[in-house]
């Protein structure tokens, strides 16, 4: 009988810093062995010529996810995480969460009955707290913790979601008390508030006024503030979905300054900007995401910060909504304006090809970077490495193999989102996924799913690195 259960031959295995070429051994999940010429496995996959990668994990994810306004999320957790496998993803880490006057023990509740049973690839979760009681905060939030969610995002815009800022800073001390790291959505609610009726009184009710309605200066303002409440409480601090060059003056500021704010940026920042908004007069609709693409120069910001390394992850924020629906992104009817279309747009399957052609194949980012902004920076933030992020000898055996040559042009028919359209499209790209595997089975192959629902796992996070250990 073999003795490993997978081997993957003579790929280039490449890790956040090292690359060589050898032999990954796979026995119960994990990987066992790294060398030349290791013996025979049950299994033989044979990666002469391509890349054998830790499996990318998306931190950033919304999957049937409760919306306040009656829209709905195109992906539940069975196909946001078949999409994700499709893409090269091992992981997903999508949030749970809590609205207004709810229990947060019983949002997370909630979210774990949608999640069980349905995921391809393993999968965490992070809180989202929008009504932080005595109760969420001091009897809810360390059980949840315990629980293995150690991470909870806090938004500073969108109706029944914003915190004012003395509730920022309550959710912080929290926080800072159990040991969790606070993610924020960093905009000015009440300045876009006004912006929209300024818009809205002017006529400019399309698409592109969501753009005009939340123009970088008020994403500026919001993660400077977040920035000042961390340095006060004395937390590390993680901006999620950075825009543009303004933010990541403020990141930068910040680390120069030696506090411990990481950030993000996505696919969208890289490549759409707000002019693809008013590209039609109401399929502008299928861009609106907050904070919304901006324009060429920073997109070049973005990429300036992926390659001088001021952003610590690249994540898709996923966040599904079907265009021709009654309950998705439309523009229709008496509700003719910008300011009901849901926020949000598809990408957990396109983000790690874009990333690897635009940075990897144009020689933005090195391999190596590209594996620590896809994985493993992912894996020690959200608190799961090295058990997750690496390939390295103990790891799940999480892995991605990259055909570095294939040229695949995204449209929405190659897709296996249930969304019905992708901003992406017509995109061509160089370098895709060939086989995904998750804990040594294949859940992916040639851009088509390969697994089945229920078979990824519920993975319980211990505490972030970024997170003293007080
Ligand atoms: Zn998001």
């Amino acid at each position: 009988m073999a003795f490993f259960d997978t081997v993957i031959r003579n790929g280039t295995v490449v890790t956040a810093s090292d690359t060589m070429v050898c032999d990954v051994g796979i026995k119960n999940g994990r990987i066992v062995a790294l060398g030349e010429h290791i013996e025979e496995g049950s299994t033989e996959i044979d990666a002469t010529d391509l890349l054998v990668l830790p499996g990318g994990i998306d931190s950033h994810v919304h999957l049937e996810q409760p919306t306040s306004d009656g829209s709905v999320m195109a992906d539940d957790f069975e196909s946001g995480t078949r999409s994700a496998a499709c893409g090269g993803n091992t992981m997903v880490i999508p949030f749970s969460l809590q609205e207004r006057g709810e229990s947060l023990l019983n949002s997370v509740q909630e979210h774990h009955d949608r999640a069980s049973g349905k995921c391809h690839i393993d999968y965490a979760l992070h809180a989202i707290i929008t009504d932080p009681s005595e109760q969420a905060l001091v009897k809810d939030l360390p059980e949840i913790v315990k629980g293995g969610i150690t991470s909870v995002k806090i938004f500073m815009t969108y109706e029944n979601m914003a915190l004012n800022d003395a509730e920022i800073f309550r959710v912080m001390e929290a926080t800072r008390h159990v040991g969790a790291l606070t993610m924020v959505h960093a905009e000015n609610f009440d300045a876009i508030r006004q912006m929209t009726e300024r818009l809205e009184r002017a006529g400019h009710t399309g698409p592109r006024g969501h753009a005009d309605s939340r123009p970088i200066v008020v994403e500026r303002e919001a993660t400077h503030r977040a920035i000042s409440f961390a340095e006060l409480v004395d937390v590390p601090l993680f901006v999620v979905h950075v825009s543009g060059g303004d933010v990541i003056e403020q990141i930068e500021w910040a680390k120069r300054r030696g506090l411990p704010i990481y950030a993000e940026t996505c696919p969208q920042y890289l490549t759409l900007t707000a002019d693809d908004l008013d590209s039609m007069p109401t399929e502008g609709a299928k861009y609106v995401c907050s904070p919304p693409p901006r324009d060429v120069a920073n997109q070049e910001a973005c990429w300036d910060a992926l390659a001088r390394g001021v952003f610590s992850t690249f994540t898709s924020d996923h966040c599904p909504f079907v265009y021709a629906s009654d309950t998705g992104k439309q523009i229709k009817g008496a509700q003719e304006s910008f300011k009901y279309v849901p926020n949000g747009i598809p990408g957990v399957e396109t983000r790690l090809p874009i990333l690897f052609s635009k940075g990897v194949s144009e020689g933005r980012i090195t391999l190596n970077d590209f594996v620590a902004l896809t994985a493993t920076n992912h894996a020690k933030i959200y608190g799961m490495y090295p058990q997750k992020g690496s390939i390295a000898i103990g790891s799940d055996a999480d892995i991605a193999i990259w055909d570095p040559k294939k040229r695949v042009t995204l449209t929405q028919d190659i897709l296996n989102h249930n969304c019905d359209y992708t901003p992406y499209e017509g995109m061509t790209l160089t370098g895709y996924p060939v086989v995904v595997m998750v804990r040594g089975r294949v859940v992916a192959k040639d851009g088509k799913p390969a697994g089945e629902p229920g078979y990824g796992e519920f993975v319980s996070r211990g505490r972030s690195s970024l997170v003293p250990d007080r």
